[in-house]
């Protein structure tokens, strides 16, 4: 059997394997790949960055796929050298690997432009999943960023570091941002939506150093000025990794230059991907790359014929919030063409189309971008446009079954992975996939941007006589978005109140089902620093009290910890007997309740008891549960009373997805049932361990183990750092037994007591911002932005009626 080595685990050569395999040809197979991941989609690490993606949702291949297709994977091997009569590759190991053919599909690497002193602390690229990972780690709110390059690439690495909450400011070296793909106007435009949103942009400037003793602390630029940093991101451009061609005696230029079958200059040696140079040019974008790999599937495995004749680049992208689509002639003044524009200044929209011979040969769209595909497809097939001149700017509306009726079946439906209407429909009707979700995992149409998943949904409902669509779990029909989604516009759009959210992305009224939910995520996506809209939470947290079922109110005080004092007792007892109590009762959460309180006593008997509310009616804090521990048992090995009343006083007065129970104890005789709480602290002989995700309700669950740690301080931060997890990831409603069983404990642990120094900090700094907002709810006017939050009887009594 032939042996087939490919150097480079990326987009571009497993895409060319994927082709390989289908075609009928059996090679013995070998892959080396010098990231430690296996393959995943480059694409989506600016999702990563900005937190809507996590590294396991990127993969495109497990580790399984190679192994069922009986594919040599070895990850973290770089290769030093090929010998073209020998017929080898060297790795960095020292091993060496026989080849019948040798397919190069090493991509690119960052450019670094000659800057003095640039390999400080804290200076980052952006090609890799590691890249992304050491950025997030460093990236916090406050951070001084600074992105060089306004290029596709710098703007992803902006907006990313802007959602982490750093002050961001791109550096770029052009007059404009994004000169090859945006024209001056198209780029103003943009420019100013990203001042408006935060990020200060510097154009025709020149970085020259780097500023900092051992570390960035600044960049400098030519003619002397300069910014603080204290990250900076280098994105001005990429260079081919072309060095394993020349080692092979290949004819190199930028790139390994291949001719229109993909073969290189070595008839046993080819190559595809950012390596590559055909016809002059360099391709750095997925789609040309994919299409790259299906003409040498063809020509490697003897079925020499298709030819790749370079590709209509298009490029789509959303920065901060902005869309924004670039494909084909830029430029104004071209010979022979004629350009119409449509401005909009106060909506942010800007379309540029350019003609020639009545062919569209060129499309700006800044601010709306829904009909590029359209237009894509009009430059793509070249076809005479001139029966739509009238509405060219404003195609007539199709809904998306129609839209993809009218396409041949070469037309790419998904321009990121080069993915045509024809691959879609022979993916449905030869290979069964009958759902958006199939689709993607049989084609990987609609796994980039996004954009064409209109487009497949429509091809869907033309081609599957029962299609129903994905079960997309949205909020409710108000605002039909993904709570994910939602969180993620919040932050981007630095949305504020809920009345904006319903305004610009629901039906602007709202109801009892999302007006609650979307409260609970600004509150915690701004900690606190936003606009409070109290008729907007559920009746329970507007009157701080638990309606009963006779219409009469319980009243639970705080007792941290489950410990009260005599002088508490007291007022109790007379608050009880003044206002003919009916029922003192002592909870299994170790409190007093006091029931059957009348509403319009509620107000009094709170200021007589002169305690803080235990808030037993809110989806927040509820309780720490205590045993003695070490106070008084002769088992205790720590002091779970002490440790319970100071994680309580930690985290109360704060609301989460859902109500979280919480429970200490002293060792793992576990007398007050730590181990089925929200969160446990469970006292082990000289360590903690610290158990999330238990429940004792409707649901019972034995508590996931989160860590185990030395010290008290640590146990109570790691109990923190999964609090304030939960409260940002988890769904509104979602109880942490639910959502530790979603997210998997692994990735729980990943992601706060493992995860890196900067995002352990981050949720830290979060979690004491929103506590210093807090407040007991039943101190009057405590809120200073809401003075007059505390209802009078009367308002009570409308309030509740
Ligand atoms: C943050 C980011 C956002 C992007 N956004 C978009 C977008 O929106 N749309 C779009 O179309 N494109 C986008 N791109 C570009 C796109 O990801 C690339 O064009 C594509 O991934 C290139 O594929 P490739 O296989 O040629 O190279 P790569 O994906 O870089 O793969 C090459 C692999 O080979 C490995 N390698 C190199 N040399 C060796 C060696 N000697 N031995 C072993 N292994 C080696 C490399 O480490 C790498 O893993 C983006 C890129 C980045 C970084
Ligand atoms: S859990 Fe252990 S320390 Fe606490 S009361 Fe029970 S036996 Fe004592």
């Amino acid at each position: 059997m032939e042996k087939l080595v490919l150097i480079g685990n990326g987009m571009a050569g497993i895409g060319c394997l994927e082709q390989i395999l289908r075609h009928d040809h059996n090679f013995d197979i070998t892959v080396f790949g010098d990231e430690t991941h296996g393959n995943y989609n480059r694409i989506m690490l600016s999702s990563v960055l900005a937190g809507e993606k996590k590294a396991e949702e990127i993969v495109l291949n497990d580790l399984d796929w190679y192994r069922r297709n009986n594919i040599d994977l070895r990850l973290g091997v770089r290769i030093t050298d090929v010998d073209p009569v020998e017929k080898t590759v060297t790795g960095e190991n020292g091993s060496v690997t026989r080849f019948d053919k040798l397919l190069l599909a090493t991509g690119s690497q960052p450019l670094i432009p000659s800057i003095e002193d640039v390999k400080k602390d804290g200076v980052f690229v952006f090609r890799s999943l590691d890249d992304t990972r050491a950025l997030l780690d460093r990236a916090r709110p406050g951070v001084k960023a600074v992105v060089i390059g306004g290029g596709l690439l710098g703007l992803e690495a902006a907006r990313g570091l802007t959602v982490q909450g750093c002050e961001v400011t791109v550096v770029h070296l052009m007059e404009t941002l994004m000169e090859r793909q945006l024209d001056v106007t198209g780029a103003s435009y943009l420019a100013t939506k990203m001042n408006e949103m935060g990020v200060t942009v510097l154009l025709g400037l020149s970085t020259t150093a780097v500023l900092g003793n051992g570390k960035v602390e600044g960049v400098q630029f030519k003619g002397g000025g300069s910014i603080p940093a204290e990250l900076l991101v280098i994105a001005a451009g990429i260079v081919p990794n072309v060095e394993l061609g020349r080692k092979a005696g290949l004819e190199v230029k930028r790139g390994i230059v291949v001719n229109d079958y993909m073969e290189t200059s070595n008839p046993d040696i080819f190559a595809v991907g950012e390596c590559v140079q055909h016809g002059g040019i360099c391709y750095g974008l997925v789609a040309p790359l994919l299409e790259q790999g299906k003409v040498l599937a063809a020509t490697i495995t003897g079925n020499k014929g298709p030819m790749y004749q370079g590709t209509v680049l298009a490029s789509k992208l959303k920065i901060m919030g902005v869309d924004v689509f670039s494909a084909g002639e830029i430029k104004d003044k071209v010979d022979g063409s004629e350009v119409v524009r449509y401005e909009d200044p106060s909506l942010g929209i800007y379309k540029k189309l350019t003609l020639k011979d009545g062919k569209l040969t060129g499309a700006i769209l800044v601010g709306d971008t829904t009909e590029s595909s359209r237009y894509l497809e009009m430059l793509r097939s070249g076809k005479d446009i001139t029966p739509l001149r009238k509405q060219l700017l404003f195609l007539p509306q199709e809904n998306s079954a129609e839209q993809v009726a009218e396409m041949p079946d070469c037309a790419t439906v998904c321009g990121c992975m080069g993915v045509s209407k024809g691959t879609i429909l022979e993916a449905i009707r030869e290979k069964g996939a009958c759902s958006l979700a199939e689709v993607k995992e049989t084609t990987r149409a609609s796994t980039g941007c996004g954009s064409c998943t209109e487009l497949c949904r429509g091809l869907l409902k033309a081609a599957v006589p029962d299609y129903r669509e994905d079960a997309v779990k949205v909020l409710c029909a108000c605002v039909p978005f993904a709570q994910e989604q939602l969180r993620e516009i919040i932050r981007s759009q630095r949305l504020r109140s809920v009345q904006d959210v319903l305004e610009i992305y629901g039906d602007g009224m709202g109801c009892e089902v999302c007006k609650p939910a979307l409260s609970y995520m600004i509150d915690v996506v701004w900690c606190g620093e936003h606009d409070e809209d109290r008729s907007a939470r559920f009746i329970n947290d507007r009157v701080h009290a638990n309606i009963q079922k006779d219409g009469t109110f319980s009243v639970v005080p705080r007792m941290r910890g489950g410990v009260t004092s005599p002088a508490e007792l007291r007022r109790i007892a007379e608050v009880a007997e003044k206002y003919n109590v009916p029922m003192v009762k002592v909870t299994g959460s170790q409190r007093l309740d006091l029931l059957g309180i009348k509403k319009s006593d509620l107000p009094k008997v709170w200021a007589e008891l002169g305690m803080a509310s235990g808030q037993a009616y809110t989806k927040g804090v509820r309780m720490v549960k205590t045993c003695v521990g070490t106070d008084f048992c002769r088992f205790g090995v720590q002091d779970s009373t002490s440790t319970g009343i100071e994680l309580e006083r930690r985290l109360e007065n704060l609301y989460t997805p859902a109500k979280v129970k919480m429970g200490v104890v002293g060792c793992p005789r576990n007398c007050a049932e730590a181990t089925v709480k929200d969160i446990g602290l469970v006292g082990q002989e000289g360590s903690w361990q610290v158990v999330v995700g238990g429940a004792a309700g409707k649901s019972v669950r034995k508590a996931d183990l989160l860590v185990t740690v030395e010290t008290t301080e640590e146990a109570l931060e790691a109990a923190m750092l999964f609090f304030q997890y939960y409260r940002e990831q988890a769904n509104f409603l979602e109880r942490t037994y639910d959502f530790v069983e979603r997210v998997g404990i692994e990735q729980v642990r990943r992601e706060t007591i493992y995860a890196g120094e900067g995002v352990r900090r981050g949720l830290l700094e979060r979690l004491a911002k929103s506590k210093a907002l807090s407040y007991d709810a039943w101190q009057e006017g405590a809120d200073p932005r809401n003075p007059t939050q505390f209802v009078s009887i009367q308002a009570m009594e409308e309030v509740t009626q």
